[in-house]
């Protein structure tokens, strides 16, 4: 009696009332996208679908769920990504588990990969059968592998990150997407000349370095600024450090002719022209889905 008691005391929330009330929470807490994370963090902490979600919104939550729904949403309310609290991301053609420590791959990258197929006649599934790809400063091992998930079985790539952690997420995440076999990864700086087992120049040079300005760090939402490597971000002080460090080598890494292709921040593209300019031809900029300008590419001139 007395347990029917307490328990009626605990409210029984229903699916959609949970909803709202998380979506209040999330919107307190300056989240820019409150009812898309509420709804993401209730159907993983349910471990059902959307369908499942929405065909059944009166259906009342057990106190467990509620309670592995709440400890999410309090953590996402202290502004750690969705994605950390998820455990992976959807990248291009690749799952990819993230963790903390370890940069979290953007969808704006996802424009690098797009470059590059398109350069490589990819989409119209007429690339070269082989060929080879290096990448600097990996993390999760993103753009290789997804990458190496389109294009013929034949291509291969290296990567290399100075990061200890991102390499061994890297390695896990090539495993998980059955590409392992075809990428060689490398704890390293890129700064440095590549490492013997690289199969450089390559043909395709692809990078998504730091390139936010040193100062404007603290400026950056805290899902980026807290949870994020500063290694990750930082370009320096005027952001560009990564981009003159692969002008100045750009032969020991890739080809004459070799397709090069690289992210870009916000407002570089001219400076970043100027470094790039002179080592290709065809240099263009490609926008990413929000018109702003974000990977500079083409091909290196040069015949050796
Ligand atoms: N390519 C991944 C992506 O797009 O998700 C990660 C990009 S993150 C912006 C930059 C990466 O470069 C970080 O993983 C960082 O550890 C690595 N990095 C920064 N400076 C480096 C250096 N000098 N040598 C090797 N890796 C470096
Ligand atoms: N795009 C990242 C951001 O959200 C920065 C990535 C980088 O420095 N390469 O700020």
């Amino acid at each position: 009696m007395i347990a029917r008691d307490a328990a009626s005391l605990v409210p029984q929330l229903t699916r959609s009332a949970l909803l709202a009330q998380a979506r209040n929470a999330l919107e307190r807490a300056g989240i820019s996208s409150p009812a898309r994370d509420a709804e993401i963090l209730l159907l993983h902490a349910l471990a059902i679908s959307k369908t499942r979600l929405w065909s059944d919104r009166a259906a009342v939550v057990s106190e467990e769920d509620a309670a592995r729904f709440a400890r999410l949403l309090e953590a996402r309310c202290r502004r750690v990504p969705i994605q950390h609290l998820l455990g992976e991301v959807s990248f291009h053609a690749a799952e990819l588990d993230v963790e903390p420590g370890v940069f979290i791959p953007r969808p704006e990258t996802e424009r690098l990969v797009e470059v590059v197929l398109q350069e490589l006649d990819a989409e119209l599934g007429d690339s070269p059968a082989s060929g080879t790809i290096v990448d600097l400063g990996t993390g999760t091992g993103a753009i290789p592998i997804a990458l190496l998930l389109t294009l013929p079985k034949g291509w291969t790539a290296a990567a290399i990150d100075r990061s200890e952690k991102a390499i061994a997420l890297a390695s896990r995440n090539a495993r998980r997407n059955g590409v392992a076999r075809r990428l060689t990864l490398r704890t390293g700086d890129f700064r440095e000349p590549p490492p013997p087992d690289f199969a450089c120049p390559a043909d395709v040079l692809v990078s998504n370095p730091p390139y936010i300005p040193t100062g404007a760090i603290q400026g950056l939402m805290p899902e980026v600024r807290e949870h994020d490597p500063l290694e990750a971000l930082d370009g320096g002080a005027d952001g560009l450090d990564a981009f003159r460090t692969v002008a100045g080598c750009i032969e020991s890494w890739l080809k004459p002719g070799g397709i090069l292709a690289l992210e870009i921040g916000e407002d570089q593209a001219d400076p970043c022209m100027e470094l790039f300019g002179p080592h290709l031809s065809g240099a263009r900029i490609a926008r990413d889905l929000a018109g702003i300008p974000r990977v500079l590419t083409g091909r290196r001139r040069g015949t050796r």
